[in-house]
Parts: C-alpha cells; sequence; structure tokens
C-alpha cells in the first residue's frame, strides 16, 4: 500500500512531503507550572519534502550560538516555516507511509 500524495507546500516544489508541520510550544507559570500546550498544524507551511525539512532546519535561527538549541515562548526564524513568527518553535511529524 503506498501513502497518498501530498505535496510539499514551498512555491515551486512539487516533491512529495516526508513530515507535517507542527507548532508547538508550553505555557508556564513563573513558578514552572504548565498551563496550556500549543500544537497545531502550521497553516502558513502544512508540509515539507526531505530536502526543504533539511534547509528549514539547516537555516532556522534561533539567535543562539547552538542553533538547535529552542526554547518554549522563544523566537525563531526559519526560511519555510512559521511564517507570522508564532512564539515556540516548528515540529514535524513524520507522515505515515514515509520514512526519514
Ligand atoms: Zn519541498
Amino acid at each position: 500500500m503506498t501513502a497518498p500524495f501530498i505535496p510539499c507546500a514551498v512555491d515551486g516544489c512539487a516533491s512529495s512531503a516526508i513530515v507535517e508541520v507542527i507548532l508547538y510550544d508550553v505555557y508556564r507559570t513563573d513558578q514552572g507550572a504548565v498551563y496550556d500546550v500549543f500544537y497545531e498544524q502550521d497553516n502558513t507551511c502544512q508540509y515539507l519534502c526531505r530536502a526543504h525539512l533539511s534547509e528549514n532546519e539547516h537555516h532556522a535561527d534561533t539567535g543562539e550560538s547552538d542553533a538547535a538549541l529552542r526554547r518554549y515562548r522563544g523566537r525563531v526564524q526559519y526560511p519555510h516555516t512559521n511564517k507570522r513568527q508564532a512564539l515556540g518553535f516548528t515540529t514535524y511529524r513524520p507522515l505515515h507511509g514515509t520514512s526519514l
């Protein structure tokens, strides 16, 4: 059984997406108690192919010396996702039937 074709959301890209893009954030009180979790599909870029997933992570700008470091309520600039600059960060849900 093959997975349905879902196109990458990057303009001009005709490749098949391998991940769904999710915006993620956790809201905590000053004492550290979690009072909300944000986990929704990124409606500015819903799906990415393998090449654009790599590009999105490789060029993610966190403002930190370690670009892999992501913070709750933080700001990360991505080349393809989170175009409305929501706080938090982008995560990816692998699509069924694909492998990374
Ligand atoms: Zn693509």
